[in-house]
């Protein structure tokens, strides 16, 4: 290496791990983290990629970066109420705040009075028992998949488990009930055909090798036309006849019904209307942290909370503290993105439209997480043209901005609907949308910027 090779100026490591922004950057990530942000970066200036005077300010740009941790906050700009790609639901502040709590040391599993263990999570489940009376008990699991799982293995290993065609349901990224169901040792008994199956179908295929009777609200398509279906209230006589439990898996975690969505099914209902056991989503309508709800008959609970597998899909303190901050707690952001006033909804479209140059348009929101399909809810957006520029570059500037915002491009347009995102956040979203049109340069024809590929 000759004496005026610039590599030479590359400042050492021992050097950088001094520098002040690398002290700042302790408190929050590891001395492994550290090493290799600044390995990575010498690194670059070694191939010329960026000049030796330039490292100190990149490592400490990098460490910055790197010390937020890896969930990017959202502004959810889609109109999607429950949105899987971007988590589900938002916790309230008082969940947030349980959350926090649960956190350290807590009575998870010890009752304070006497010094002695308890049960795992017995104020969550009382919460949910006192806003479920319909149910003789609970159990909180990991996620609504594993509380089916959990009922099946239950009540049908090495038996069978009996649904209907019309129920045999993928709920995402290829993900089928029918080989979760499979796959804990349970056979799966298809009756009826897609689109109709009757009540004599159930009582067919019912005999000494049924585990269980299993109806899935099929929660993210629908069926339409020349179809049946053999409501709960009805398989419970059939239930009744051969002793066998009926399980039903809602999915959306309504505990009781909601005028909005009148197609919804919730859990008070199903289990007066005869369901042994329910099984749901705390993420979905219920407006809560990840978990797996399991309600209905105490003795069959409590064989689903004695089997073994119990222990693998157990909830988490910290999902257990927020789901009870969540039912005991005031609104939801998801009940309340549900319900927003279309005329206050309006007026924010207006301001940011105003703000920004842009137009407002109708437009219906959804609930999304495979709830409610096909439910619009009506509401506003703001409509940006961006003087012809590629929606879809406009729409990834707004996503790799700060505060990141995903926008809904529908038929090339850009669509900002303030349903999902506080009211709190609209100046921030007004400055992001900004700041992502100024350095989009409007065109006629010639695109301003490459589209994304
Ligand atoms: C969402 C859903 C599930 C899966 O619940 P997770 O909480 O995502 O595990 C199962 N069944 C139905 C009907 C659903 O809608």
């Amino acid at each position: 290496m000759p004496m005026t090779d610039p590599r030479r100026r590359i400042p050492r490591t021992d050097d950088i791990l001094r520098s002040a922004p690398v002290e700042a950057a302790r408190a929050s990530v590891s001395e492994q983290v550290i090493r290799d942000v600044i390995a990575g970066v010498q690194q670059r200036a070694r191939h010329g990629e960026i000049a030796p005077e330039q490292v100190e300010s990149s490592v400490a740009e990098a460490l910055a970066r790197r010390g937020s941790i890896a969930a990017r906050p959202v502004l959810n700009a889609t109109g999607v109420v429950i949105h899987t790609n971007l988590g589900r639901a938002p916790l309230s502040a008082a969940a947030v705040d349980a959350l926090v709590t649960a956190s350290g040391y807590v009575d998870v599993e010890l009752d304070l009075a006497t010094g002695v263990r308890s049960k795992r999570g017995m104020s969550a489940r009382a919460a949910l028992l006192r806003h479920c009376p319909a149910a003789q008990d609970a159990l909180i699991v990991n996620n609504g998949a594993a509380a089916l799982v959990l009922a099946t293995t239950t009540f049908a290993a090495g038996a069978e488990v009996i649904v209907s065609r019309g129920e045999l349901i993928e709920i995402g990224a290829g993900f089928r009930l029918t080989d979760l169901i499979e796959s804990t040792g349970a056979r799966l008994r298809e009756i009826g055909t897609t689109n109709r199956t009757h009540l004599r179908d159930y009582v067919d295929a019912i005999g000494p090798q049924t585990g269980c009777i299993l109806k899935v609200h099929p929660s993210n398509f629908r069926v339409q036309g020349f179809t049946a279906e053999v409501d709960i209230a009805q398989l419970r006589s059939a239930a009744d006849r051969s002793g066998i439990p009926l399980v039903a898996d809602l999915g959306s975690g309504l505990l009781h019904p909601d005028s909005l969505l009148p197609d919804e099914p919730d859990a008070a209902s199903a289990l007066r209307a005869g369901a042994d056991i329910v099984t749901a989503s705390g993420d979905k309508l219920l407006g809560g942290p990840q978990a797996g709800l399991v309600l209905g008959r105490a003795d069959l609970v409590e064989r689903m909370a004695r089997h073994p597998l119990a222990r693998a899909v157990r909830a988490d303190k910290l999902a257990l503290a927020a789901l009870e901050a969540t039912l005991d707690g005031p609104s939801t952001p998801v009940e309340s993105a549900l319900h927003a006033d279309a005329g206050r909804m309006e007026e924010r479209a207006r301001r940011l439209a105003a703000a920004i140059d842009a137009e407002v348009v109708t437009h219906d929101g959804r609930v999304g997480g495979g709830g409610a399909p096909g439910v619009p809810l009506p509401g506003w957006a703001v409509a940006i043209t961006a003087g012809g520029a590629p929606p879809t570059e406009l729409a990834r500037r707004l996503r790799t901005g700060d505060p990141a915002v995903l926008p809904r491009l529908h038929e090339g347009v850009l669509l900002l609907d303030l349903r999902c995102i506080p009211e709190a956040d609209d100046d921030r979203l007004a400055v992001a949308v900004r700041d992502a049109l100024t350095t989009l340069v409007p065109n006629d024809g010639e695109p301003a910027v490459t589209p994304e590929h």
